[in-house]
């Protein structure tokens, strides 16, 4: 059986970034969720579907062909056969993909695949319904958070090392509007599993947080 590790938490938790390196010091896999619903979310901008047409998404869904490869131990969205990597990162990509993440046809979609990958690798997987949802059987559940403060001023200060300027009130706002389309939608809201272990990052570094979490997936691992 295959061990599997899933992390959830609001955006800007940092949960990609410490899944991304718990995965390479336990050799495994790591499945970044997000990821599948920026690639939905690029294709509905690329084919001029307004987020807000549900029905439109629903009918549009179903062509694009969403699949992960990994190339040198890199997740690589493919839509439609192309790698989009590249392009799933931006803010509009990110709220285009929360305004139609709520979607049942959508979620199902991605959702499978996700399953699908875990069942056959050891893998740690990010997202905001793994340990609900995708993985209720997960070996080890992480709930991992920080207060909407700390997580802009993360995202501030990422953008500002890239050169873009932002300002630091309207990424707070626009953080806390995405927490709570994700917590408040009808289907698989983003909620704490009841068995999953609660990490609060807000006064602590990154790698005091992939210390922690990685010593909590050897133990679960090992029993
Ligand atoms: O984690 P990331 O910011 O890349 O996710 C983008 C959006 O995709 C989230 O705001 C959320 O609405 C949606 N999402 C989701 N379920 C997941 C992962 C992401 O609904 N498992």
């Amino acid at each position: 059986m295959s061990y599997n590790v899933a992390i959830d938490g609001p955006a800007g938790a940092g949960k990609s970034t410490i899944a991304k390196a718990v995965a390479g010091k336990l050799e495994m896999v790591y499945v970044d969720t997000g990821a599948m619903y920026r690639a939905m979310a690029l294709y509905m901008l690329r084919e001029q579907v307004p987020p807000q047409d549900t029905e439109k998404v629903i009918e549009k869904c179903r062509y694009a062909d969403i699949t992960i490869s990994y190339e040198d131990g890199i997740q690589v969205v493919l839509l439609n056969g192309e790698n989009v990597n590249d392009f799933l990162r931006t803010e509009e990509v990110g709220h285009i993909a929360s305004v139609i993440s709520p979607i049942p046809e959508v979620r199902k979609k991605l959702v499978e695949l996700q399953k699908e990958l875990a069942s056959g690798t050891d893998c740690i997987m990010d997202g905001r319904d793994i340990g609900t949802c995708v993985l209720p059987n997960a070996q080890l559940k992480i709930y991992l958070t920080a207060s909407s403060r700390v997580r802009a001023r993360r995202r501030y200060d990422e953008l500002a090392a890239k050169g873009e300027a932002g300002d630091l009130q309207t990424i707070q706002a626009d953080i806390e509007e995405r927490d709570y389309r994700d917590m408040h939608r009808e289907v698989s809201p983003l909620k704490r599993a009841e068995d999953a272990v609660l990490v609060d990052t807000s006064d602590m570094s990154i790698d005091e947080v992939i210390a922690v979490i990685s010593e909590m997936c050897r133990r679960s691992r090992k029993a």
